[in-house]
């Protein structure tokens, strides 16, 4: 069994034919709400790949978190430790796409600022029957240590995905016991540029001094370099044309562990995650992107 815990967020998104000056208005197109959130789209994408999951999540008093929240249940995850936090609004983001594809995004927190030990504390059960439990940094820090703890004791693997970047307190890095950064949190996280395979080991080196025995470094397009005791190699990924990257890295992620908990070893774990983040770059969106189990079976066949 497995227990995400993480934020959940409607993205917003506008096209604009350029990003607005400041005092001026633009005409955009397109505009959407997708269902977003590292937290989220993790946990859809080990739903929706198969996993037996759990995802402890703060969503807002309003339509929206309840919309999202039948969501989540109809991608198969249990739902029982998302909470609606009375008098808050779910988590958003704002996000402006230029027509040469870049994008601008402001975040209000939202609920998933509630995400609190406090209100952790009741789900503690969740985390220490799991086998694995899941997080990500778009919660507060003092909530993940707590996780982590708890899964420590109790023999629950941790798997930290450490976004969005930032540099983190040894006493956390203590916790976990798979991290997957991408080549910006490996560089927030060590201080060491993350460009080349030699790069990418010796961030993996300094990740393992905190015991974390497997680190996997997500590389893009070129796919993830894994390291296991102090032994490191290119696993790569596959080929597609890309249109939208957004939510490749948490689809790798929950696709991971759904293959991990089947108990593939974890190359052939990788190829599946591989796989499935592979399908969520041709298609555009965070959640609405993420491929179901039987997309990937039929992508890994062909
Ligand atoms: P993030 O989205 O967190 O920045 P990456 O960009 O490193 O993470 O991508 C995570 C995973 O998504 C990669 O390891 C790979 O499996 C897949 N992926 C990302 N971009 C592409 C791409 N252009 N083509 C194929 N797979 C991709």
């Amino acid at each position: 069994k497995l227990v995400v815990l993480g934020s959940v967020n409607a993205d917003h998104v506008l096209s604009v034919p350029r990003f607005p000056k400041p005092g001026e208005t633009l005409v955009g197109s397109g505009y959407h709400i997708a269902y977003g959130g590292k937290g989220a789209n993790q946990a859809v994408a080990a739903g929706r790949t198969g996993a037996d999951i759990a995802f402890i999540a703060c969503v807002g008093s309003d339509d929206i978190g309840a919309r999202m929240r039948e969501q989540f249940a109809a991608d198969g995850i249990d739902t029982q430790a998302v909470m609606a936090i009375e008098g808050t609004t779910t988590g958003v983001a704002m996000i402006w796409v230029s027509a040469d594809g870049e994008n601008c995004i402001g975040i209000s927190a939202g609920a998933n600022a509630e995400l609190t030990p406090a209100r952790l504390q009741p789900h503690l059960p969740l985390i220490a029957d799991a086998d694995v439990l899941l997080m990500q940094l778009e919660s507060p820090l003092s909530t993940v240590e707590a996780a982590a703890q708890t899964a420590r004791i109790a023999g629950t693997k941790v798997i930290l995905n450490p976004a969005p970047a930032q540099a983190l307190p040894e006493s956390l890095l203590r916790l976990v016991d798979v991290i997957t950064p991408n080549e910006t949190e490996a560089q927030a996280l060590t201080g060491v540029v993350v460009d080349t395979e030699q790069d990418a080991q010796k961030a993996a080196d300094v990740l393992h001094t905190y015991g974390i025995s497997t680190v996997l470094i997500t590389l893009g397009a070129r796919g993830v370099w894994v390291s296991e005791q102090g032994k490191g190699e290119l696993i790569p990924g596959f080929r597609v044309q890309a249109l939208d990257t957004t939510a490749a890295g948490d689809t790798f992620n929950g696709a991971l562990v759904t293959a991990e908990l089947e108990g593939l070893p974890l190359r052939q774990a990788i190829r599946f995650a591989h796989a499935a983040a592979a399908i969520s770059v041709t298609r555009s969106g965070a959640q609405p992107s993420i491929p179901v189990r039987s997309e990937v079976d039929a992508f890994l066949a062909a």
